[in-house]
């Protein structure tokens, strides 16, 4: 996502400015693939660019720097877009897990207060589809990343975001802290969950690898991050199948689910993608047969993400070239 924000006030709370993104590697042997990237990058109307230098604290073979993309604090971001629903009339419960899924018109929604809420369209964008009458969960597959974080002192900021597929992924990026030093956040370790990996073991890897890397750094923080992604790579957004004509799905971000989310927005909003299916005279495809939207030629600007479907239902965004 460019960092420009177009009168969308709530998103600007969140924003801590823009910085380069890089997709790097140590090994010589994947400078081609990383040069083909940088190409495809540009063809598709990112400001990208093959590069050997960075602001890491030490030497890649190569690298696709990609320009001003904005950052988010996500907390505050979140904060903005909950003010803004609160501010258009709605309301948010949190603490409130809905069991079951009425998919008629209206629809009907069962908390496990028991209390039901009807709406004349749901979105199911609860990570993994709680509701999937179409078995969409056969074409997700899980994956789970170590997370770390903690102050950084300012003289140490690499100055970008970065990741790499290499030794078992690592994901390195800043944000500033009120002293004005900055948070290391440092994610990697990728593994499959259930297959018995010695997480321990992985933090400290994780550990290990940024204290040689970024000295003066203390955990203060950690987590895992688990992240689904579509078997194709890429995500799942629109009607979902078998659920009537009301209800929508957004899934298999891979990793990439703040800037998914907005595509969500942009491409399938139900009310919207209703007013046009009626106004294009379009049909809906079969419920089982998701499909893939048409390039989209015109006048997105340049940096966002690839994706609208003109017939709405099925989205399928461009794939960012690897998760964060
Ligand atoms: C360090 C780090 C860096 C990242 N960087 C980026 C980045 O640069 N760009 C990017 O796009 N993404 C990034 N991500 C990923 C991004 O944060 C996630 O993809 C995103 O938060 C997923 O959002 P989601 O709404 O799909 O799922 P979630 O945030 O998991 O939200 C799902 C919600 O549904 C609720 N829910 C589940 N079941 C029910 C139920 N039955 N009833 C009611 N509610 C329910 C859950 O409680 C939860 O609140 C990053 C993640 C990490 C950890």
């Amino acid at each position: 996502m460019r960092g420009r924000f177009v009168g969308d006030a709530p998103c600007r709370d969140g924003y801590t400015g823009v910085r380069p993104a890089y997709t790097y590697g140590r090994d010589p042997d994947g400078v081609g693939a990383l040069r083909a990237e940088a190409g495809a990058a540009r063809a598709a109307g990112l400001d990208a660019s093959f590069v050997t230098a960075t602001g890491l604290p030490f030497p890649v073979a190569g690298a696709v720097k990609v320009e001003d993309q904005a950052q988010f604090h996500p907390l505050k971001y979140l904060r903005g877009l909950a003010a803004d629903i609160v501010a258009r009339g709605g309301s948010i419960h949190e603490g409130t897990r809905v069991t079951t899924l009425d998919d008629g018109d209206p629809c009907r929604l069962t908390t496990d207060s028991g209390a039901t809420v009807s709406a004349r369209h749901v979105v199911v964008a609860t990570h993994h589809p709680v509701f999937d009458h179409a078995l969409l969960a056969a074409r997700l597959t899980q994956h789970r990343d170590l997370v770390i974080a903690g102050p950084l002192p300012a003289g140490l900021d690499p100055h970008g975001m970065y990741v790499t597929e290499e030794g078992g992924k690592r994901s390195v990026r800043t944000a500033p802290l009120d002293n004005g030093s900055r948070l290391l956040i440092v994610t990697g370790e990728a593994f499959t969950p259930g297959e018995g990996e010695d997480t321990e073991a992985g933090y400290a890897r994780l550990q290990a690898w940024t204290g040689q890397h970024f000295p003066g750094f203390t955990v203060t923080h950690r987590w895992a991050a688990q992240d689904n992604s579509v078997t194709d790579t890429l995500p799942l957004i629109g009607r979902l199948p078998g659920s009537g004509q009301n209800v929508y799905v957004a899934t298999g971000f891979a990793g990439w689910g703040m800037t998914g989310g907005v595509l969500l927005r942009r491409s399938s909003p139900p009310s919207s993608a209703a007013r046009s299916n009626r106004a294009r005279g379009s049909t809906t495809p079969p419920d089982s047969a998701p499909r893939c939207a048409p390039p989209q030629s015109s006048s997105r600007p340049s940096g966002t993400p690839a994706s609208t479907s003109s017939r709405t239902t099925w989205t399928r965004s461009a794939k960012a070239p690897t998760d964060p």
